[in-house]
């Protein structure tokens, strides 16, 4: 090796550690506790962005989907959406729930409150309480701002992998919004959903049940419809059924905290 090139080597592992260091402080002042939760969380994303990023999803989804307006369908997702949003405290968003006329056995929310559910998940759901399992769970996950959070974690691991590649090449022009958009589980706009961890299902499984009992649902049913789903789910397809926790797992999960809660 050349002394010129031993040089750049170091000269460049010095931006890289400068650098590293730089990337700490929004980290430090990236972490907000969530009061749904009971802990805080690594916060990267504003909500400005989050709000950006949703309403392309949002506009890309009504574009894609044929939406319903068929009113058995309609009414029925309003009526239970209203009521788990109110019980949820999360009335601050400006929700709208839309049926898409398909087969597809899925149901998505965005961060700022839009709410899509397919024909082929909702007839499937013989009482409203089925709904407003799925319902619950989804709110639960927009409580939670587990999106957010997964794009922060996201984020801070691709900064990081950046700062290399960018000391290593010296080529600085990296873009961020693409992996953005990916880490904040706007799949829906690729149609697909994005995995939420193993917490994050476990978490939201928990406020669903909460929102439920509140909004006047039995939560009962939440277990019924688990079970029913975890014995036809199509291998993925479901965002909630698409995860880590194993069903079994989660509606043990479930069992145990409606038992706390005195639920049941
Ligand atoms: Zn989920």
């Amino acid at each position: 090796m050349s002394k010129g090139k031993l040089t750049e080597l170091i000269r460049r592992r010095e931006i890289l550690m400068g650098l590293a260091a730089g990337t700490m402080l929004p980290f430090i002042a990236g972490c907000a506790e969530n009061a749904a939760l009971g802990r805080s969380q690594l916060m990267l994303v504003s909500d400005s962005q989050l709000a950006q990023l949703s309403a392309q999803a949002w506009r890309e989804s009504l574009q894609r989907e044929r939406v319903s307006r068929d009113p058995a369908y309609t009414r029925r997702l309003d009526r239970v959406g209203q009521r788990i949003v109110n019980a949820s405290g999360q009335t601050h968003l400006d929700w709208e729930f839309v049926v898409f006329d398909s087969d597809t056995v899925n149901a998505w929310v965005l961060p700022t409150g839009k709410v899509g559910f397919y024909k082929g998940i909702l007839d499937l759901m013989e009482t409203d309480d089925h709904v407003a399992t799925v319902m619950g769970h989804e709110i639960g996950h927009i409580a939670g701002r587990h999106s957010a959070e997964r794009a922060s974690q996201q984020m801070a691991a691709q900064i990081g992998m950046s700062l290399v590649s960018t000391a290593l090449t010296s080529n600085a022009d990296i873009a961020y919004s693409d992996q953005l958009g990916a880490a904040l589980g706007m799949g829906v706009s690729l149609g697909i959903i994005l995995p939420y961890s193993r917490q994050h299902e476990f978490e939201a499984d928990r406020l669903g049940v909460d929102y439920m009992v509140a909004a006047g649902y039995d939560p009962r049913q939440a277990i019924d419809f688990w079970i029913a789903m975890s014995t036809t789910h199509q291998g993925g397809q479901l965002e909630f059924a698409s995860t880590h926790p194993s069903d079994e797992h989660r509606i043990e999960a479930m069992r145990a905290h409606m038992a706390a809660r005195g639920y049941v």
